[in-house]
């Protein structure tokens, strides 16, 4: 309980913050969101899944952005699997930066990334090897200069003979230039480029992940009114090729082959609700014959996230 406890006192947070944003209809939800909660669990009170909650679902609220990107990092999982295997791709992971801007800048500089985002996969030598992406915004705030950092993680997919290939291959310098030359901005330096490892979670959390940390974006109301205004209604996860197919699969459960069944015995029903500071254990009763027949030996539908 403590993840949800933490995420719950940040949720707080918002609360007081969103106010001057959002109608008294929204604020009331966000205030609200998880105050009641029904968890399942396995006999040793080991393993537990929320089952029932009352949730806001606010692109802000850190509860339902973490609960959400688990079920992103599941689906984006067994995707890759899907593409892996009948498509017989491999994964590129990247990461995309410009200099820092200020608060002011940043709904401007993410207008700019998105268009030099669609210059550079336009180009021919890259549409050629891309064979689908997934892009992430994500924002990260520098308290010591009180500036931006927008960026991208792009997860590619691309033919296995991409590496091997001289005459496709594109080193990480000159995915730098290409990057360089989209932005038109020459002073950039970095580039990250890495062939993704099988079994490794990190880019998917990386994607799955919310577009910025709450901790970031809870600092105090002036950074707090940068975010919202610059990602407010914005996409801010964009598929492409490959990834797009592959979800629209998955949404249809024509990839469930590719999902594991949640090996847990759910036995207990736990009713939690929240009492200013932490959350209060209500109930503890068996499942019901239904609520068992509901939980057990379902498909996994999150994952969790590495940090
Ligand atoms: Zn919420």
């Amino acid at each position: 309980m403590d993840k949800y406890t933490e995420k719950k006192r940040k949720n707080q947070a918002l609360s007081k913050l969103i106010g001057s944003f959002v109608s008294e209809a929204s604020a009331e939800l966000i205030a609200e969101c998880n105050t009641f909660m029904m968890f399942a669990s396995d006999e040793r009170m080991e393993k537990m899944k929320q089952h029932k909650g009352n949730s806001c679902k606010n692109r802000f609220c850190p509860i339902c952005s973490w609960r959400k990107a688990k079920k992103d990092a599941l689906a984006l999982s067994v995707q890759m699997k899907y593409i892996e295997e009948e498509h017989q791709k491999d994964f590129i992971f990247m990461t995309l930066t410009a200099p820092n801007v200020s608060g002011e800048d940043l709904l401007e500089e993410i207008r700019i990334y998105n268009k030099a985002f669609k210059k550079m996969v336009e180009r021919k030598e890259v549409k050629t090897v891309v064979k689908g992406y997934v892009r992430k915004l994500e924002v990260t705030y520098n308290k010591e200069r009180d500036d931006y950092h927008p960026h991208f993680h792009v997860l590619i997919t691309v033919n296995k003979s991409y590496f091997t290939q001289t005459k496709q291959y594109i080193s990480r310098d000159r995915w730098l230039e290409l990057w360089q030359q989209a932005t038109g901005d020459p002073t950039i330096t970095q580039v990250d480029v890495r062939k993704v490892r099988k079994n490794n979670n990190k880019e998917i959390s990386e994607i799955a992940k919310y577009v910025g940390k709450d901790s970031d974006y809870l600092s105090n109301e002036k950074v707090f009114e940068a975010f919202y205004k610059s990602l407010k209604g914005k996409q801010l996860v964009v598929y492409s090729g490959l990834f797009k197919e592959s979800m629209k699969l998955f949404k249809n459960g024509d990839l469930d082959k590719y999902r594991e069944v949640d090996p847990t015995e759910y036995v207990y029903a736990l009713m939690y609700n929240w009492g200013q500071k932490e959350y209060i254990l209500k109930e503890k009763r068996e499942l019901t014959e239904d609520e068992r027949k509901q939980l057990n030996r379902n498909l996994l539908d999150e994952v969790g996230l590495e940090e």
